[in-house]
């Protein structure tokens, strides 16, 4: 789930629902957007340019610093070895990558309503028929960063991945967690957003000492921060980011006409409010 108020929540998920939600769940419908399918293909660019550096046998400078920035501020390491954890992060962003070409997009029109900070979800246990809950807050963001994000994010979080003997000890097959989230620093600037994400991923550290924190979140006893952090999803998605950010196209003009009416009508109503502020204003 991505909560763009940075409240840890649960993930949903079919097994644990509570009975309000699961009815909320059967009014999803499928949706099929040009503007949605545009962020898709600028993701999977991410995740294939973030996958290439990876394949390397011996990693750039430059890529070791950019996994640098993004997990030095969990550990209290003074330099992480990369080569620790390398085939780990290849291996998840490849699953990554064939979650999010295989995947459908729904969208529900009561879930706004019902989780008004949920940006997307997903049921991490699907396996195939493989499903991206999105909300109206989502459609409001597209074409910025935020989204990106967003969908990086969500398809971490599917389950049923193959890892090495070490890994699975840790994690099993499961994905990522939502153990921390980055603020979202509201720009359109995808190299801004990333520089501002990362400064807001500082604040895990003191989080993980936090002993009621960790409990109240799930965090297994005896996971280092680091590798507490290698399974939290924000760190993951904006590893993918930061990897791949040169591949991000520009968003392209898209006919209003051939929009989903779904995102038509969010996008309507969100002129209409901004109008309404505007004259209140003046
Ligand atoms: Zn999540």
């Amino acid at each position: 789930m991505y909560d763009y108020q940075n409240k840890p929540a649960k993930e949903t998920s079919q097994i644990d629902s509570p009975a309000s939600e699961i009815s909320i769940h059967r009014r999803t419908v499928p949706i099929q957007d040009p503007g949605l399918e545009e962020e898709r293909r600028n993701c999977l660019a991410i995740l294939d340019e973030a996958i290439s550096k990876l394949q390397n046998k011996n990693l750039s400078a430059d890529t070791k610093n950019k996994i640098r920035e993004i997990f030095e501020g969990s550990t209290s390491q003074s330099k992480i070895k990369t080569s620790r954890f390398k085939d780990e992060l290849l291996l998840r962003f490849e699953y990554m990558r064939r979650r999010l070409s295989s995947a459908r997009f729904f969208y529900n029109k009561d879930y706004s309503a019902y989780s008004p900070t949920t940006t997307a979800y997903v049921h991490s246990q699907e396996t195939s028929n493989i499903a991206i809950n999105i909300t109206n807050y989502y459609i409001e963001q597209m074409g910025t960063p935020f989204n990106l994000m967003t969908l990086l994010h969500e398809v971490s979080h599917f389950s049923d991945i193959k890892r090495k003997p070490k890994w699975d000890k840790l994690y099993r097959e499961s994905g990522t967690e939502d153990y921390f989230y980055a603020s979202d620093p509201m720009t359109d600037d995808t190299q801004e957003y990333i520089q501002k994400s990362i400064a807001g991923l500082g604040k895990f550290y003191n989080k993980m000492n936090d002993i009621e924190y960790s409990k109240s979140i799930g965090r297994p006893k005896g996971l280092s921060r680091l590798k507490t952090a290698l399974n939290n999803a924000d760190h993951i998605a904006l590893l993918a980011l930061n990897l791949g950010k040169e591949k991000v196209k520009e968003a392209q003009y898209i006919d209003f006409s051939k929009r989903h009416p779904i995102v038509q009508r969010i996008i309507k109503e969100q002129q209409a409010r901004r109008e309404a502020r505007r004259n209140a204003g003046n």
